[in-house]
């Protein structure tokens, strides 16, 4: 059975961990490098974040094909590390 984008959404998560995929924030742009890992490796991609604190972008193939990847979810966890509150209320405000 095919796994559904939350699913698909927590995969990216524990890889993001697992691979310890380190984020580098661009000082005064809404927006990350993350190293590619996989099937690009040495590359950079740029991870986007929305003026809600949602990750809305990435430069990556993955992300392309199903808006899911170890990018977006390793920023989305340094965001809730950094500042827990605003990226709950992110959520909610898309779950709505
Ligand atoms: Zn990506």
């Amino acid at each position: 059975m095919a796994m559904n984008q939350r699913e698909l959404e927590e995969l990216a998560r524990t890889r993001a961990a697992t691979e310890r995929l380190h984020t580098f924030k661009l000082a005064g742009e809404p927006l990350y490098l993350v190293r590619s890992r996989g099937t690009e490796p040495g590359s950079m991609h740029q991870v986007h974040v929305s003026r809600l604190g949602r990750v809305d972008e990435c430069t990556c193939k993955s992300w392309a094909y199903r808006r899911v990847c170890t990018h977006a979810a390793a920023v989305t966890r340094r965001l809730e590390r950094e500042n827990p509150g605003r990226v709950r209320r992110a959520l909610r405000n898309r779950a709505a």
